[in-house]
């Protein structure tokens, strides 16, 4: 988990992706490869959105189309490899997915966008019941609290 080398983070995550493709027939092709590493060098945290991908990959130089990164991006969301969020509003956020059992939740400023993660066993509990309770298997538990931030406080008075 706490690896602080880069290069083994980048390897595993293209070992898993990889073998998750392989199983759905599919490839790790060049692009889909590059857009998962802007995600193992984004700081823990920061989640992107598309377009914060489309202009991180474009500032490098690479060719790449909106359409590429939408397809990948839910590609490896249905593979389980990244999770979607919805922080601002209607605006969907990427990160790479964490074992269900020590999944995150976000706290939300909704004037400013800041956002803050935290886990709670009591959420993780309660969705690992109602999922067990109805016989499913638990993908993802999102829970997000929108708020006002301090610093958004002082200058909304
Ligand atoms: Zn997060
Ligand atoms: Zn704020």
């Amino acid at each position: 988990m706490e690896s602080n080398n880069p290069e083994a983070n980048f390897a595993d995550q293209h070992n898993i992706l990889r073998s998750r493709l392989n199983q759905k027939g599919l490839r790790l092709t060049d692009q889909r490869q590059k857009i998962l590493d802007l995600f193992v060098m984004t700081p823990d945290g920061e989640h992107l959105s598309a377009e914060d991908i489309y202009y991180q990959a474009t500032t490098k130089g690479e060719k790449i189309s909106y359409s590429t990164i939408y397809r990948a991006l839910h590609m490896m969301v249905n593979l389980g490899i990244m999770r979607e969020v919805e922080l601002a509003e209607g605006r969907k956020y990427y990160e790479l997915s964490t074992s269900p059992a020590k999944q995150h939740h976000h706290l939300v400023c909704v004037h400013c966008g800041e956002v803050h993660e935290f886990e709670d066993h009591r959420v993780t509990k309660a969705s690992q019941q109602e999922t067990l309770g109805h016989g499913f298997l638990l993908r993802d538990c999102q829970f997000t609290v929108y708020g006002i931030c301090q610093m958004c406080q002082l200058s909304v008075i």
